[in-house]
């Protein structure tokens, strides 16, 4: 319609998709080939960087958040919200994912050898991968052959991705329950939860999506989904966990209302292994 209206939208919308194209293009190109070709020789380019969760109301820690990063020469620092969708796309997320289990593995080994009480971390899984029926053996089997030990995970699974196919993600959530990994519901309270599900989830934890916590202080209805998330969990024994607190005053609220544990700039932005030990436990 407004391309009928005015024929320049036209040229200029081609030439918005065009460029965003190109973008993906380049971002899947490179994706492939940091993943597929000998990584050695070239400086890392994908890392991973771990925020700090923080118990309350004590605020000890209580565990890390890994989440990935890449760091391209040309392109500068790409986000996780922009590949990992084109990791999706083009079938590159179950390569990317794996490079980000080893990872975590290797990490927990040599924190665990050095003493340090990490409590658990959490990795993010697509919803890709609860696709495949077999996704918690491969898992503990990955976890195992690197030495690592499954009660040092917790798994954050999307509200969305557990709502796509529900019983096949629960199956695969009692698997990993019971070989003793953890799993958070994350960004919980964007999907659309049947509750018949969610009395019988086998997760521990339900992570409250940061949308609520933005406009927390401002905002009764915010309040109002908050306490009864939490209420809900707690009756359902399960625990809560607030992601992307910020400020004193949304801190000061989930406190007040019996949240577990709270994420968030407010503590700490994601950091580096070197920063985690620097603060966390070399002395
Ligand atoms: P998520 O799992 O919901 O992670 C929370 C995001 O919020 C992270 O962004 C984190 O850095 C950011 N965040 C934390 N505290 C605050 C805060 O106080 N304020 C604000 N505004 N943001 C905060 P990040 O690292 O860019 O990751 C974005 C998303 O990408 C993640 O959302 C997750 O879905 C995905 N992701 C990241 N790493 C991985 C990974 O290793 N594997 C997979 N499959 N997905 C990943
Ligand atoms: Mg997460
Ligand atoms: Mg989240
Ligand atoms: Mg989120």
């Amino acid at each position: 319609y407004e391309a009928k209206k005015n024929p320049a939208c036209v040229a200029f919308c081609n030439k918005e998709m065009a460029s965003y194209n190109k973008k993906r293009h380049i971002i899947e190109q490179n994706l492939r080939k940091i993943l597929f070709v000998n990584e050695e020789p070239q400086p890392q380019q994908l890392f991973m960087v771990y925020q700090p969760f923080m118990s309350l109301p004590e605020k000890q820690l209580a565990g890390f958040e890994a989440l990935v990063r890449w760091e391209h020469p040309e392109l500068g620092v790409i986000s996780p919200g922009e590949f990992i969708p084109i990791a999706e796309d083009t079938g590159l997320i179950f390569t990317l994912s794996h490079w980000v289990v080893n990872r975590v593995c290797e990490q927990l080994v040599e924190w665990h050898q050095q003493g340090f009480d990490f409590k658990r971390v959490s990795v993010n899984i697509s919803a890709l991968e609860l696709m495949n029926i077999k996704f918690a053996e491969d898992l503990l089997s990955l976890v195992v052959q690197s030495g690592a030990q499954p009660c040092w995970f917790k798994l954050e699974i999307t509200e969305t991705a557990l709502m796509a196919i529900p019983e096949q993600a629960i199956e695969i959530l009692q698997k990993l329950t019971m070989a003793d990994f953890e799993v958070a519901i994350d960004d919980f309270g964007t999907g659309y939860s049947s509750l018949t599900y969610l009395k019988s989830l086998p997760a521990s934890t339900l992570k409250i999506d940061q949308s609520f916590i933005r406009n927390l202080i401002d905002s009764s209805e915010d309040q109002a989904v908050i306490k009864a998330v939490i209420s809900m969990a707690h009756s359902l024994g399960k625990q809560v966990t607030a992601e992307g607190v910020e400020q004193q005053a949304q801190l000061d609220y989930l406190i007040a209302h019996g949240c577990d544990v709270a994420q968030g700039y407010y503590f700490s932005r994601p950091i580096s292994v070197q920063e985690v030990s620097r603060l966390y436990f070399e002395v």
